[in-house]
């Protein structure tokens, strides 16, 4: 019999999920993806870097073509400029970034403060390394961080803590005002950031997002994190990076060179060659997306649920409490999909201890306008 070292964890629920709908047929609206192509001039220079022979490891902190496009972007958002050679390391996707981050500065009897609900890979790579989460609720239907709550977690052992804005599941942004009341609260503690910061780019309504990239006294002691998968509509390239100050990036290095060593090369080169020649790929996401979810919301004024228009992410969140308020949200996901071809994810398996009362599942509009209309219609009909 093995003794686990992850005892509570199972298969995911994206898998699961997205399983059940290939199964059944169902519409895939669970698993965050695009159903549509990445742009074809990115799909073009992948062919190229491959055909020109861009085959073999990159370097371990990525290409340096491609983190000085990462340096131009952030520099033009956010109006700072990390240093490409000391703060800015390619990842195989965001996941390993957060896995290294964690595992690099948390050691056994560290607490790491995460808020719920929260993405599924901050609390396996916690316990890995010894530490222990502690997760204070956001706040009940607006999805905001209370900062009393979070003040009164933080305790000597709290050794770092995990922000996630645009926010999965809820879409729920940080704004300016919560990065100055985190700076104040945690002032003269000794813990790092995480900031998860993998959809800055899909934000509606003319926010803007607000990155601890931009605020000096947080990236002093912060790693941010990003994905080109989200960004570039490839989710399945597995690309990411992170940024963090060159003393915090040399231990995250020291990680990362033993659980992947460095990113896929001919992705690297393509995404830098698309970087420079299409900057305003990332100018155009947030209206692109917004289109979408303004969309799928129109349709969805029809059916019996309700809902508020998501502030950022692909991720749009339905309170299904007027159709089947006698199932909890596990079982309505599966009814959805079972019954009415429709594939979503229960918003409960976000958090430690799950509101009972809470009806909500998270669908993903990451899809082409005939995928949002199909799924409208059967949501529509229930
Ligand atoms: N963080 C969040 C909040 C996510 O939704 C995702 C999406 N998969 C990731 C991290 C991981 O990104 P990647 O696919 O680049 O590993
Ligand atoms: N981030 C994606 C989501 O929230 C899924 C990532 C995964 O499948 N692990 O849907």
């Amino acid at each position: 019999m093995i003794s686990s070292k992850l005892p509570n964890v199972g298969t995911t629920i994206f898998t699961r999920m997205s399983q059940l709908a290939a199964q059944t047929g169902a519409l895939n609206l669970s698993q965050g993806f695009p159903d549509f192509p990445a742009p074809p001039a990115l799909l073009e220079a992948v062919t190229r870097s491959v055909q020109a022979g861009h085959n073999q490891y990159a370097p371990m902190t990525g290409l340096p073509v491609l983190r000085e496009q990462v340096a131009a972007k952030i520099a033009r958002l956010y109006g700072v400029t990390p240093d490409v050679d000391q703060e800015i390391t390619i990842t195989p996707g965001a996941t390993e970034a957060i896995f290294c981050a964690i595992q690099a500065v948390i050691r056994p009897g560290d607490e790491v403060i995460v808020f719920d609900p929260c993405y599924d890979s901050y609390d396996p790579a916690v316990t890995l390394a010894g530490g222990r989460c502690v997760h204070v609720p956001l706040s009940h239907g607006d999805f905001r961080i209370d900062w009393q709550r979070f003040a009164d977690a933080l305790t000597p052992r709290t050794r770092m803590v995990v922000l996630n804005s645009p926010h999965n599941p809820s879409g729920a942004l940080i704004s300016h005002e919560d990065l100055q009341q985190l700076a104040e609260s945690i002032a003269g503690r000794d813990l790092y950031l995480l900031s998860d910061e993998v959809y800055e780019h899909l934000v509606f309504d003319g926010v803007g997002h607000a990155s601890v990239l931009a605020h000096p006294e947080l990236y002093d002691r912060a790693f941010v994190v990003s994905s080109f998968g989200k960004t570039y509509h490839v989710t399945g390239w597995k690309t990411g990076y992170v940024v963090a100050p060159p003393a915090l990036s040399a231990e995250l290095r020291k990680v990362h060179q033993y659980v992947n060593f460095c990113g896929v090369t001919p992705l690297q080169w393509a995404l830098a060659e698309f970087m420079a020649e299409q900057p305003q790929h990332v100018d155009a996401l947030p209206a692109f997306y917004q289109a979408k979810r303004d969309l799928f919301c129109d349709l969805l004024r029809k059916s019996r649920f309700t809902f508020t228009p998501t502030a950022g992410t692909y991720f749009q969140l339905l309170d299904y409490s007027a159709i089947r308020p006698d199932l909890d949200d596990v079982q309505m996901a599966l009814w959805l999909t079972r019954e009415h071809g429709v594939a979503s994810i229960p918003v409960s398996v976000f958090y430690q201890q799950p509101i009972a009362e809470q009806r909500l599942v998270r669908l993903c509009f990451a899809k082409r306008e005939e995928t949002l209309r199909e799924a409208a219609l059967k949501l529509c009909a229930i």
